[in-house]
């Protein structure tokens, strides 16, 4: 017996079968409970997704876009009401805190498309006189999209790439990760209680096999991977051999770089959001904290007395600050790097244990961790950990910091302290990252695009940016005179 019953796939305004005969499960990463048997799409449900969407297209795109914006607007009002059931589903089926998910997950993704609703109605080409003639060019919808998530904000990741592509008029097949495919099933539902034309938004599940079959399928005009470097180099050479647009938002190794005149408390703080927020499992996160050496001491002492205070819990309890690892593979997997930092001789100041939470023994949780004295050669310099370890790097000099901050095949984000705004611009101009904080880090308003360099992806989600990569830019010549034709 599992707590939720089996899922189907939602294709076409409902639950569809799949005909694989095949099912994975979901867990819960606190319990290690089986939450729901979740059927795999096969090459023929995909299809029959694809033609769904197709025809979903067909009448979402025909739609004004303040036609559209209303319905995305009713699906904003239902998430929102339903915040908190949706938050605790997220929070069964990923293992991050209660105290993130109600006021996080869920409000960033119904934030993403009530903004992009308001967009929607805005779309426009533009006009060009050309004396005996005029110019105009058109912004239009790409058609089908396919979106793949990462486990680590699912509800989000899907409303994000939800918004950009249905606001511009496309329709688009989502595929859950596998870890934690639950909410995006919800969110189904709620776009078509919200009045979204069958097919305009499908769910289908399954591994590297499904999205690989996505990234093929010559029925869809454009991908959007939220993921890793690997999978992301794996996506684009699939999605070449039809030419697909593809918009990718992979890993990173951020640096966060703090000068010895900023505000201590503040960055203290940022660093400790930028490494045990979500448990660490954070793409943007600043798991390279630079800091200036007439500082560090004063800042190590006051980060460890607020990291031992974090409090590692039951998920679901609201005073939880610290949730489980997604999987046991995974916790072993941070484990093992903090294993490795302490054998290439970092210091290691607090945690480093995989922690014991009254209650849940099969739960996979880790302490927040911080090492001293790290080199950027040592493996937990130059890795995406995506864990709950934060390595401290002294440095004394600003253009040897930058050249060091850069020293990575990432570029998804960064971060500075300082109350010196020149060298915080100068700084920040200097940084190879797409993403980038002065005096913050990790908040990501969705007027403001998010994207990475380098290994970290291509293109950019949310703010107005987003529109030009889920549209096509047709360019029409009108004549108003007759042809000046050279033949006779
Ligand atoms: P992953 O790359 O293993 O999986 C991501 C998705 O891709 C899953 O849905 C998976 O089923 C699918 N997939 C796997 N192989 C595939 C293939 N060959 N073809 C098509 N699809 C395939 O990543 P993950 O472990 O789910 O997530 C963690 C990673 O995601 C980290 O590297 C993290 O930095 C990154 N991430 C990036 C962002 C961002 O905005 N830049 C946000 C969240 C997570």
């Amino acid at each position: 017996m599992t707590r939720f019953p089996e899922h189907a796939l939602y294709i076409h305004g409902e639950y569809y079968q799949a005909t694989s005969n095949k099912t994975f499960t979901t867990h819960n990463p606190a319990t290690g409970e089986v939450l729901a048997s979740i059927q795999e799409a096969s090459l023929e449900d995909i299809d029959v997704a694809v033609k769904s969407a197709r025809a979903g297209f067909k009448i979402w795109s025909k739609m004004t876009g303040t036609e559209r914006s209303r319905i995305l607007m009713r699906a904003v009002d239902l998430l929102r009401e339903r915040n908190d059931e949706l938050a605790q589903l997220e929070v069964l089926d990923t293992g991050k805190p209660w105290q993130e998910a109600s006021v996080v997950d869920i409000a960033s993704g119904a934030d993403c498309i009530e903004y992009f609703a308001g967009l929607a109605p805005t779309l426009r080409g533009y006009h060009v006189d050309l004396n005996h003639a005029f110019g105009y060019t058109r912004r239009e919808p790409l058609g089908v999209c396919a979106g793949i998530g990462a486990w680590n904000y699912p509800i989000q990741i899907a409303c994000w790439k939800a918004a950009m592509a249905l606001a511009c008029g496309n329709s688009l097949i989502y595929k859950p990760a596998t870890l934690t495919p639950l909410t995006a099933y919800k969110l189904a539902e709620i776009f078509t209680e919200a009045g979204l034309p069958a097919g305009v938004f499908n769910v289908i599940s399954g591994g590297a096999d499904v999205g690989n079959a996505l990234s093929l399928h010559p029925g869809i005009d454009k991908i959007s991977l939220t993921g890793s470097t690997a999978t992301g180099k794996k996506v684009m050479a699939a999605a070449a051999t039809t030419l697909k647009q593809v918009s990718m938002e992979l890993g990173g190794k951020s640096p966060l770089i703090i000068f010895d005149d900023a505000n201590l408390d503040n960055a203290v703080s940022a660093a400790m959001l930028a490494n045990f927020y979500t448990q660490g499992e954070i793409c943007t996160n600043g798991t390279r904290v630079f800091v200036h050496k007439d500082i560090k001491d004063a800042f190590i002492e006051r980060l460890v007395n607020r990291t031992k205070q974090l409090i590692i819990g039951d998920p679901m309890n609201p005073t939880t600050q610290v949730g489980a690892l997604i999987s046991q593979d995974h916790m072993e997997k941070v484990l093992g790097y903090i294993q490795s930092a302490v054998d290439e001789g970092a210091t290691l100041v607090c945690g480093g244990q995989a922690a014991q939470v009254e209650g849940l023994p099969q739960g996979y949780f880790v302490e927040p961790t911080v090492f001293a004295d790290c080199r950027d050669d040592m493996t937990i310099c130059q890795d995406e950990i995506f864990g709950p370890v934060m390595s401290i790097l002294e440095f004394n000099d600003e253009a040897d910091v930058i050249e060091r901050a850069n020293k990575t095949d990432y570029g998804l984000a960064a971060g500075i302290f300082t109350q010196n705004l020149a060298r915080a611009h100068r700084v920040i101009a200097e940084i190879d990252a797409g993403t980038c904080w002065i005096n913050n880090y990790n908040i990501t308003p969705i007027e403001l695009p998010i994207g990475g360099f380098k290994l970290s992806g291509i293109g950019h989600e949310n703010g107005p940016e987003a529109i030009h990569h889920y549209t096509r830019l047709k360019s029409v010549y009108v004549e108003l005179g007759d042809v000046d034709s050279p033949y006779a």
